[in-house]
């Protein structure tokens, strides 16, 4: 049985709080909702010595979970698609309580595997045009990690 302290929790949850809202990112403000989650992650991060998704089943082989490290590799896609991603730990303003966010893992995995999305899209990039950061993803950040503007400071970058 792996053990986490209410202290642990707390520390972990307002250290994580500050670290994103500065890049931009939000919590879910249900507070005791996203404690118990963070909760689940100090429990994986303790078992298998990575913060491995606190609601998909860890492969127990870092490796492996790359992808479902939190934050995981499809958090902004669900974030931009659902307004939140898979767990609901992170949410923006399109977030919706009563909607599940589908798994998009097994779906990227499947493609990946078949060479359909390495074939059919190129990740666009973006720049920030007020310090230059780039960054290739589906839509521009919510907001700059770097200088901290708002995506509609940021333009699509031609290679
Ligand atoms: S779904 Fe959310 S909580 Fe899970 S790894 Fe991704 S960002 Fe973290």
């Amino acid at each position: 049985m792996t053990n986490v302290t209410q202290k642990e929790i707390d520390d972990f949850y307002n250290q994580l709080k500050t670290e994103i809202e500065e890049r931009g990112y939000n919590l879910n403000p249900n507070i005791d909702f996203t404690k118990k989650l963070i909760k689940s992650l100090l429990i994986n991060r303790k078992r298998y010595g990575y913060d491995s998704c606190p609601c998909r089943l860890s492969k127990e082989d870092k490796k492996e979970d790359l992808d479902i490290i939190c934050p995981c590799d499809y958090r902004d896609q669900d974030l931009n698609e659902f307004g939140a991603c898979y767990c609901a730990l992170y949410v923006n303003e399109k977030f919706n309580d009563k909607k599940q966010v589908p798994e998009r893992r097994n779906l990227t995995k499947t493609k990946v595997k078949k060479g359909e999305i390495m074939k059919s899209s190129k990740m666009p990039v973006w720049r920030c045009k007020v310090c230059g950061y780039l960054c290739a993803r589906e839509h521009a950040p919510d907001k700059c990690p770097i200088c901290g503007v708002s995506a509609d400071r940021f333009e699509k970058f031609e290679q």
